[in-house]
């Protein structure tokens, strides 16, 4: 399997700085930020899949915009997968004719532009000979991390979570984990702040790190704009058993 990283930032400002979205292969998008607006028309119209691991907007936020540029052009639906509760909460507050007009009935209900699928923790959705399971995550809504197995290795990615033991154990149970994908939202200076929004600070991404068995590569994603030398310094500081690199936009991972 093949993961670009569209956006991977905490934050926008200037054209490093795009919110959090990946391109699986060619057809599948983890969330859907705003780094899904630097990708092409033809690029867009090849989007399947979206699987989204919660409702916050900088995850969602290009969710609306690709149905409207693509749905015209595609013979089938885009399909968005999340658990029920974000399916739900995309429905009322995002495609209610107000915010956005409601695409699953565009054209007709019975061909519509969008679809949603609701999925489960802890139970894989096939596609191919790629499989891709949400795990169990903890934050302020709603969420879950991925774990994506495009048959000779997996990546797990974390979403938004703190600290949470349901999903170390799941990360531990990936029987051929080479990539691990977590957020580190805040410096140590706000750890207040990632413990009420339920993120995670350097230091507890280091505690979490120690806790994963097996040596994947570590990659920090979600860092607030300016603030990634910082973040990396703490977390290199922490100590962790594991080595951690800042993710980048644009970056490539084959597994
Ligand atoms: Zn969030
Ligand atoms: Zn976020």
């Amino acid at each position: 399997m093949r993961l670009k990283v569209l956006g991977c930032s905490g934050g926008i400002g200037g054209p490093e700085a795009r919110t959090t979205a990946f391109l699986a292969d060619d057809d599948m998008l983890i969330d859907c930020g705003t780094g899904v607006g630097d990708l092409a028309l033809e690029e867009l119209a090849a989007i399947d899949h979206i699987f989204v691991t919660h409702s916050h907007m900088d995850h969602i936020a290009a969710i609306p915009l690709i149905v409207d540029a693509v749905g015209e052009m595609r013979g089938a639906p885009i399909t968005v997968y999340a658990i029920p509760e974000v399916l739900r909460i995309l429905r009322a507050h995002v495609f209610n004719w107000l915010i956005w007009p409601d695409f699953t009935a565009i054209p007709d209900r019975r061909r519509p532009f969008l679809r949603m699928q609701p999925i489960k923790v802890g139970e894989e959705i096939r596609l191919g000979d790629r499989s891709i399971t949400p795990l169990p995550a903890l934050h302020s809504v709603p969420a879950v991390a991925y774990c994506l197995d495009g048959g000779t290795g997996q990546l797990v990615y974390s979403g938004d979570t703190t600290y949470s033991p349901e999903l170390v154990t799941a990360i531990n149970a990936c029987r051929d984990l080479r990539h691990l994908i977590i957020e580190s939202a805040f410096p140590d200076e706000q750890h207040g702040l990632a413990l009420a929004s339920r993120h995670l600070s350097p230091t507890m991404v280091a505690a979490f790190l120690d806790e994963i068995a097996g040596n994947p590569q570590v990659h920090i994603s979600h860092i607030k704009p300016g603030q990634g030398e910082r973040v990396m310094a703490q977390i290199a500081a922490a100590g962790a058993r594991l080595h951690a690199s800042a993710l980048r936009q644009g970056q490539v991972i084959e597994f």
